[in-house]
């Protein structure tokens, strides 16, 4: 077969990275061939009645990369633009993110063609139940076990694996996580991601001598993720000078008072910053928050925000990515060039599936833990994780997305090679 190209842009990133850093690994050409390609690709029709009578057929996949370490883990997105080799290229992601965690799982990722904005909750939940239906062969506790993503979130969890416990005749839970708490779900999952992100961060600024104290700080996105970083990072002493949402960018030199902000948005009825004020505070535009004077940058929004048009004038030491793919390949080199330590995404901001693993494990034992219990744990994994890539970038002289994408890559070819080729 060789090495593959794809017309997708995101799987031919994907495939481009992985065969980078296979080949300074110097892995073997059957296993680059084994690991460059997906272990399972279906695509399913989902024919559903609609509200006005009609009869749709919507395009559904699951692809599962590899489950050489464990079963397919990775979420089901309901988005127009889903597409099968989108779906791969977000499945070959998630083997090397839970690979790198630690945790016992390989990769997968699925979705729906559909625009879920314009589909009532009825019609959301046919064609969620039905999905369920044609994945369900594939699906499982110890094959697959799917999550929450764009645009899906614990009530279409709940439905999946409602389908899925009326097919086999018993109940199913630790088939999906992001459940709700009521229904088999777990406590700690929503503050997890945020955790994680502000733990990679407090461990890069030990790591390089650097007090946290003192440190100054800005986030772009002060949402979910956003938020518990802030709240994590000013607890432990640093001060957090800029945030940001789609209302615009807040500035303050002597530091945002971020439970107050917190606060805000909680009773804001959109969740926003919007009227948000303190002494000292600036509201600036959203792009102008890149430009602040600060020790740590967190982007928490989208992807791409920092590009070749703008990484040159970034002033910030290092940057712990917490949204998915917010530097371009382009602005990696400038930021790289300028001495900038960057925390990559799939290493920062895996406290998300780490807490999925949790939920896993909490199901499959019938017994739930405390928050506390939950916090311990992902710091404690998180801590780990960010020392094994830190070490491994000092020891092979490379940038820590590389030497993330290495251990990751690692771990995989090792269990390829110890469980044989067969299947
Ligand atoms: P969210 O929707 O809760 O928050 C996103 C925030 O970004 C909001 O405050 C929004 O107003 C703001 N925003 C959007 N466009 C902006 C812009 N142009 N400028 C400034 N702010 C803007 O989402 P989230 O769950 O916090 O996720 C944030 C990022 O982290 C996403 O890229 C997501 O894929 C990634 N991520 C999230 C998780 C998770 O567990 N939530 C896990 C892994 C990765």
């Amino acid at each position: 077969m060789g090495k593959r190209t794809s017309e997708n842009v995101l799987l031919d990133i994907a495939l481009r990275n992985f065969y980078g850093a296979a080949e300074e690994l110097g892995l073997d050409e059957g296993l680059i061939e084994i690991l460059g390609n997906s272990e399972r690709k279906l695509s399913v029709s989902i024919p559903v009645v609609m509200d006005d009578g009609t009869t749709k057929v919507f395009n559904g996949y699951r692809v599962q990369h590899s489950t050489a370490v464990g079963p397919a883990k990775g979420g089901i997105r309901f988005h127009p633009d889903v597409c099968q080799d989108e779906c791969e290229a977000l499945a070959m992601l998630m083997t090397w993110k839970c690979s790198l965690a630690g945790i016992p799982y390989g990769g997968g990722k699925g979705g729906v063609e559909c625009n879920p904005l314009e589909m009532s909750m009825g019609e959301k939940e046919r064609v969620a139940r039905t999905l369920a239906a044609r994945i369900e062969p594939i699906v499982g506790a110890w094959t697959d076990v799917p999550a929450p993503d764009v645009n899906t979130g614990g009530q279409e969890m709940v439905w999946f694996m409602d389908t899925i416990s009326k097919m086999r005749g018993r109940l199913e839970p630790a088939i999906f996580t992001g459940k709700p708490i009521s229904l088999w779900g777990s406590k700690g999952r929503t503050e997890a991601t945020g955790y994680g992100v502000a733990t990679c961060a407090i461990e890069l600024l030990n790591a390089v001598g650097k007090e946290v104290k003192g440190t100054t700080v800005m986030i772009q996105g002060f949402g979910n993720v956003g938020t518990y970083a802030a709240l994590t990072l000013v607890d432990a002493g640093a001060k957090v000078v800029g945030i940001s949402d789609i209302t615009g960018a807040y500035h303050c030199k002597d530091g945002i008072d971020i439970h107050k902000a917190f606060k805000h948005i909680n009773e804001h009825p959109k969740k926003l910053l919007e009227g948000y004020t303190q002494p000292g505070l600036e509201k600036i535009p959203a792009e102008d928050l890149l430009f602040i004077d600060a020790d740590l940058f967190i982007p928490a929004a989208l992807e791409g925000v920092v590009n070749k048009n703008n990484a040159d004038k970034i002033k910030v030491k290092y940057i712990v990515e917490a949204a998915n793919g917010p530097i371009t390949p382009e602005a990696d080199a400038i930021l790289d060039k300028k001495g900038i330590l960057i925390v990559p995404d799939f290493l920062a901001n895996s406290g998300g599936v780490i807490g999925s693993y949790f939920e896993w494990a909490q199901d499959l034992g019938g017994y739930f833990w405390t928050r506390e219990e939950y916090n311990t744990r992902l710091i404690h994994i998180m801590k780990e994780n960010f020392h094994r890539v830190w070490d491994f970038t000092n020891e092979k002289k490379v940038k820590m997305r590389r030497a993330a994408f290495m251990v990751a890559i690692m771990r995989v070819a090792d269990a390829v090679r110890m469980r044989g080729v067969f299947l």
